[in-house]
């Protein structure tokens, strides 16, 4: 089966060169695209052909750290006790949330992230989960909505100390089960200062097993630093590289905020990838992310803040102009880059047929010239028309195909109710 976008104008991800025509789109984990000079006259029962007028096509857009688990988070009442810092932020929100998951509200949030991703353009996610009191087959069920709306998802659960040492072990073994099936996964931690040797050297020695990665916050707020030295002598990214965090090219550390220059120089050395996530430093007032120092294996993810990959370009962009001072072409490769960590690494479901159509009625003039111009300043995801997965249509003049929308929202609108309730409870 084939799909054709017909009069498009092609915008290439990586040079921005515009190229007006129709492109073939192959289905498939590893189909590719094709500009050709005409739509064939003779099409088969399965093809399909869409109206790409006046449309501009493009690469869609992937995630390179999310946690579909705070979806229904969205609105919910302030905790009883307003968090004074960073550390009672997590205490009094988020691990009162993921405390409070069961396996139809991690479904749901699974459903839920998806679909905002599809709608967003987004198609490949990498995730960071945390269900304590739900950890069985909590992998397995993300990718599965994931899959039920055509985003692809690169999993992990982000084991600590916090719940104990039977939780952990529970997390190890859902994290090894699913490696050892083959399905694509990481070894996620939380952080340093909510991890022990223990779990750290165990986390590590199943990621070296199955040649996967750590994916783990790092650095985020000084906390983590502070109670890294204090247990255990050296900072954060001292104590990665020791226990072999950082020998993967599959790993990645969030956030990287509070690095000095020796850190930053052992991650430039290193094979790791960082990922940035600008709004969720604002929103937890815990610094500003500086490229300095480090290499170019910078992505951006959402921190589960939202599901829009332009915003967090965007975010990126306009915070880090007074600290950084990095130009729109370095953070549209900071975008980019999550398509090389995924190839490079081998993670299938983030190929050239996954594309987004924007209907971008611009007053100005748009070229290849200006796109990063119109890409951060005139481009949301209000202009995402349509959106090719792995050479399916997932998002049809604005409307989703794989699911029903209404029924997904009507579903995540309960769940959060109850999970806000049970919130309330253990208050
Ligand atoms: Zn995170």
């Amino acid at each position: 089966m084939s799909l054709y976008l017909r009069d498009a104008v092609v915008v290439d991800w990586r040079t921005l060169k515009f190229t007006p025509g129709h492109l073939e789109v192959d289905e498939g984990e590893s189909g590719g695209v094709r500009i050709i000079q005409a739509i064939p006259e003779k099409l088969g029962a399965d093809d399909r052909v869409l109206d790409c007028r006046n449309r501009l096509v493009t690469r869609s857009f992937a995630c390179g750290h999310h946690h579909a688990y705070s979806a229904l988070a969205l609105g919910m009442p302030p905790p009883a006790q307003t968090p004074a810092d960073f550390q009672q932020k997590l205490q009094h929100v988020w691990w009162k949330l993921d405390r409070a998951l069961d396996p139809e509200l991690v479904l749901i949030s699974a459903l839920a992230t998806a679909l905002e991703c599809a709608r967003n353009g987004v198609t490949f996610v990498i995730d960071h989960h945390s269900s304590p009191h739900a950890v069985e087959g909590s992998l397995d069920a993300i990718a599965g909505a994931f899959a039920e709306v055509g985003i692809g998802v690169l999993p992990c659960l982000e084991l600590s100390d916090r719940d104990g040492v039977a939780a952990c072990e529970k997390g190890l073994a859902e994290t090894g089960n699913r490696l050892a099936s083959g399905k694509p996964c990481l070894v996620g931690l939380h952080a340093s200062f909510t991890v022990g040797d223990d779990l750290l050297a165990k986390a590590v020695a199943l990621s070296q097993k199955y040649l996967s990665g750590i994916h783990v916050h790092a650095a985020e707020d000084p906390v983590d630093q502070e109670t890294t030295f204090a247990y255990y002598g050296c900072r954060v990214v001292e104590r990665f590289k020791e226990a072999g965090v950082l020998e993967s090219a599959r790993t990645i550390l969030v956030h990287g905020l509070h690095l000095d220059r020796d850190e930053r120089a052992i991650l430039k050395g290193s094979p790791a990838w960082v990922v940035e996530n600008m709004e969720s430093n604002l929103n937890n007032r815990v610094g500003f992310f500086r490229g300095e120092g480090l290499s170019s294996r910078v992505m951006l993810g959402t921190d589960g803040m939202h599901s829009d990959m332009l915003r967090s370009a965007q975010a990126a962009y306009f915070g880090g102009i007074d600290p950084e001072r990095a130009g729109l072409t370095e953070i549209y490769s900071r975008l980019r880059r999550v398509h090389d960590y995924l190839q490079e690494n081998g993670f299938s479901g983030d190929g050239e047929n996954n594309l987004v159509v924007l209907d971008y009625p611009s007053s100005t003039p748009v070229s290849a010239e200006n796109f990063l111009g119109h890409l951060f300043y005139g481009l949301g995801a209000r202009h995402v028309d349509s959106v090719i997965a792995r050479g399916r249509l997932i998002v049809e003049n604005r409307r989703v195909l794989t699911v029903d929308e209404e029924a997904v929202r009507a579903m995540a609108r309960a769940g959060a109710e109850k999970l806000w309730r049970r919130m309330a409870e253990t208050a």
